[in-house]
């Protein structure tokens, strides 16, 4: 073995694999996987091999895509056969919601470039003429599924990756990782040292033992996971063409046709636990784990119900291994937060039908600085120092559980919840909060008044009467709302102004007291995050960023201190609440707890003072706001918070003030065609395309620049549109298709009713030449073409009269 690697790969299961294959392929070189048994002895090797491409996220989606369809090629490409079989597959829908959830996946289907149909009961007798459709509404048929042999695929990429100089050791088991004082990884193994500069944890159920090692971590639940296989059936034997592999929500179940029998799967929802608690021993190589068959029996009954079938036939065997769950399903793969060149490649429970697109992103985000597609939801650094053992056990268990279960738009898990709380919580749950997690966070979705809880439904559901009162009160009187979820960070230092003014995009502020929008970009001019820049003193500024972004952001200010650069950046989330205060009678309602004087000529838009409040000093008060009224956030010490929030209620009586929630705010910042981080604003996106050319100062040097000036030149490949939508039940979700005629022009990013404006609106990315004011398009939302035109301006207050007031 070599002392000295480029890549170091933890781990031989068919995620490491994909990734030294689509390293070499990107063109690496020095790049070695180390693995402790045999390639696949982990999870790999036992997986039934399924690749669906049905999936509610588009980027998932693109993984899905690239796997089915590079393992069809793999054998062309490599001399090795990946035993591929497209047999197709077709999804159950029971009930109305399902049937809606596919019609979202369907519209993904389109932008995803796979090809799908929705038929109705008596079609799928065509494909299956073996199941029962009692009670199935419709079933998502996919021409494109197919399953793989696990071990089959792997060593097809494995014997790719070494044609491509990529090297493979056996029989090596890494036993520990350092970083040492050049930046490198030293990756110690029972065969010897080797040295690298980038270290790749792809060690499966291993993974959070060796994160451990470096003080990362990669939370997971080993869960255990049974599949079964019948003998063969007189009617399957030899039966052409393969049958579509089935996945039933009401049995819990897959199924498909195997050597002659049936296999099939319960994803069980009583007694499903992880297999180990941790992870296994270092020996287990090419084991299983011992079966629980009782527990599936409730699955098995209801999936002979539904393929009778399966009930004429004896079990042949039983497979029973670990999958790894995180606690959102999604694989944990991209860069570990904190130290450079640590990345994490693991977590997957779909790992055979992810490990190659996974592989192919990962490694461009690698070699590249990026993947061509967004990566946030599969990004490591979306897990913090909240997720704690505990909780990553509870939700991968019910991540587990739910696998078949039909999700609606923010609709969460029930366990693992109240881990990041505001000092607000408890008062804003008596007042009918209805709580999503966001980074550990509970954020006020919308206020129910009725007790009843929220409807989670594809369509507009029962928030809407609440929420249309929480926007009227914005827009008319006055609201307030608890943002304590944004991450906040403190910048200081001789050099903070010098290292902002390098990294934003956006003209650093030269006075204190001023407030700006910065966007950083990576060199190839893309979005990577965005910061609102608040200048507390001359060396001094306060950052404030998406909730979700708090890991990411750091990494994004601290890895681009220039050597001798003296900054030191400080994460201060949790020292501060923040209460978002807005509406004409904000001022009338802040002016009754302060001696402030909020005149405008005091107190400007895009400003800040430390203010008194109901007592409490120093209340970072900031002239901004993300819904377009006047209005201020107040940054307060959390602790104090509650003192702000009750004066502010008190004083906000005579004006009939309205807590408001996230629903609202979506609303309100999509009536101002304020853009979104993460949705609008992504990696995959320039500040030219996004329309955001007034938040780029050309006339200073920033990271970036050069790409976004050609992109200025150019012109970027898309451009983002707010668009009117004649949508009648529900409003756009985000990753619908926008078709131009008949041809598919674009996609939409988000989506809310504009309450004040009565008018449905959506942001969506068009190719540039239709981004044109007026210009019509039609977008396929839950399975209607609705009408939709682009708006010149913003629907609500377009000169900033109201904000600036
Ligand atoms: C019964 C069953 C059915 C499944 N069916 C499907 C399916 O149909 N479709 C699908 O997509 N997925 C399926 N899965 C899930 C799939 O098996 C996993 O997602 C996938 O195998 C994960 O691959 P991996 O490379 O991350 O992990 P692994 O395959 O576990 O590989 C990790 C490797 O790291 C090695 N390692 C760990 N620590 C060290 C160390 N310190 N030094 C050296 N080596 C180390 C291990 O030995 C192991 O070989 C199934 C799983 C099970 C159990």
């Amino acid at each position: 073995m070599k002392s000295h690697a480029r890549v170091v790969i933890v781990g031989g299961g068919i995620m490491g694999v994909g990734l030294l294959y689509h390293l070499a392929l990107e063109g690496w070189r020095e790049i070695v996987l180390l693995e402790k048994g045999e390639l696949t002895s982990g999870s790999t090797w036992h997986a039934a091999g399924q690749c669906p491409h049905f999936n509610s996220s588009l980027n998932a989606t693109k993984l899905h895509v690239y796997g089915t369809q590079l393992y069809a090629k793999l054998e062309a490409l490599t001399g090795h056969a990946a035993s591929w079989h497209g047999c197709g597959g077709l999804r159950l829908a029971c009930n109305d919601e399902e049937l809606h959830w596919f019609q979202h996946v369907y519209g993904i289907s389109k932008l995803a470039g796979y090809e799908a149909h929705i038929i109705g009961p008596d079609e799928i007798a065509q494909h299956h003429p073996f199941l029962d459709t009692k009670g199935v509404k419709a079933a998502f048929l996919t021409v494109t599924d197919g399953h793989v042999a696990p071990a089959d695929a792997t060593m097809a990429m494995a014997a790719g990756a070494r044609a491509l100089d990529a090297e493979i050791h056996r029989r090596t088991r890494v036993t520990g990782i350092s970083l040492l004082e050049t930046g490198e990884w030293l990756v110690a193994t029972d065969q010897g040292d080797i040295r690298c500069k980038h270290v790749v944890n792809a060690a499966g159920s291993y993974c959070d033992v060796v994160a451990g090692w470096t003080g990362h971590r990669a939370r997971i639940a080993n869960m255990l996971h049974h599949y079964v296989i019948t003998e063969p059936l007189p009617q399957l034997i030899g039966r052409g063409p393969e049958l579509p592999i089935v996945r039933d929500p009401w049995a819990h179940c897959y199924f498909r046709q195997e050597a002659g029998g049936i296999l099939l799967g319960p994803y069980e929802t009583a007694g499903a636990h992880p297999c180990w608690d941790g992870a296994p021993a270092w020996d287990f190589e090419s084991e299983l784990v011992a079966p629980e068959l009782d527990r599936l029996t409730p699955c098995l009954e209801r999936a002979a119900e539904r393929i009778p079938l399966f009930a004429e036939a004896g079990i042949k065997r039983v497979i029973s291994g670990a999958i790894p769950h995180t606690p959102d399903g999604a694989p944990l793969s991209g860069p570990a937060s904190g130290t450079r060149n640590y990345w994490m490649h693991c977590g997957a429970a779909l790992g055979i039908c992810q490990a190659a697109g996974a592989g192919k992103y990962l490694a461009q985000w690698m070699v590249h600085g990026q993947a061509e597609i967004n990566m946030r939801e599969f990004d490591p650094r979306r897990f913090g120092a909240w997720e704690s053992q505990e909780f990553a056990r509870a939700v991968g268990v019910a991540d587990y559980q739910h696998m078949y279960y039909c999700y609606k738009p923010a609709e969460q898990h029930a366990v693992g919840r109240g881990l990041r709380k505001s000092s607000l919580y408890d008062a804003l749950a008596a007042c009918g909060a209805q709580f999503s997690q966001v980074f550990g966070w509970e954020r006020p979705r919308w206020y129910d008044h009725s007790g009843n809880g929220e409807v989670f439904s594809f369509k507009r559901s029962n928030w809407w009467d609440a929420v249309r009162a929480e926007c009227l009160a914005v827009r008319e009187r006055v609201g307030l709302m608890d943002l304590s979820t944004f991450a906040k960070f403190e910048v200081e230092g001789p050099d903070a102004f010098a290292f902002l003014q390098r990294i934003c995009a956006n003209k650093v502020p030269t006075a204190s007291g001023r407030i700006m929008l910065g966007h950083l970009l990576n060199e190839n001019g893309f979005i990577l995050s965005e910061v609102t820049v608040t200048r507390l003193a001359p060396d001094r500024f306060y950052l404030a960023s998406a909730a979700a972004a708090q890991l990411h952001d750091m990494d994004q200010l601290r890895w681009r201190i220039a050597d001798g650069e003296r900054v030191s950046i400080t994460d201060v989330t949790d020292d501060f609440g923040v209460l978002v205060l807005a509406g004409p009678r904000a001022r009338d309602v802040l002016a009754a707890c302060t001696s402030a004087d909020l005149g405008n000529a005091a107190f400007r838009w895009l400003t800040s003072k430390e203010i008194e409040v109901a007592g409490v000093p120093n209340v970072r008060a900031l002239r901004v706001n993300y819904v377009g009224e006047l209005g201020w956030e107040l940054h307060t010490k959390m602790v104090e918070m509650p003192l702000v929030f009750e004066a502010l209620m008190r004083a906000g009586e005579p004006h009939a003030i309205a807590l408001f929630g996230t629903y609202a705010m979506n609303s309100l910042r999509m009536e101002k065609a304020y853009h979104a981080w993460g949705e609008e604003l992504t990696n995959e996106v320039s500040l030219i395309a996004a329309d955001m050319e007034r938040f780029v100062a050309f006339d200073k040097d920033f990271i970036g620049k050069a790409a976004t000036q050609q992109a200025k030149q150019e012109g970027p490949p898309i451009k983002l549109v707010c668009l009117a939508v004649d949508s009648v039940d529900s409003d756009c979700h985000g990753n619908e298709p926008v078709y131009h005629g008949d041809r598919l022009v674009g996609l939409t990013t988000s989506g809310a009713y504009g309450h004040a404006v009565g008018q449905s609106l959506a942001f969506a990315y068009v190719e540039p030449d239709l981004a044109r004011a007026d210009e019509r398009f039609e977008i396929l939302l839950l399975g209607q073409r609705c009408a939709a035109r682009v708006l010149a301006r913003p629907a609500w207050d377009p000169e900033n009269v109201r904000l600036k007031g």
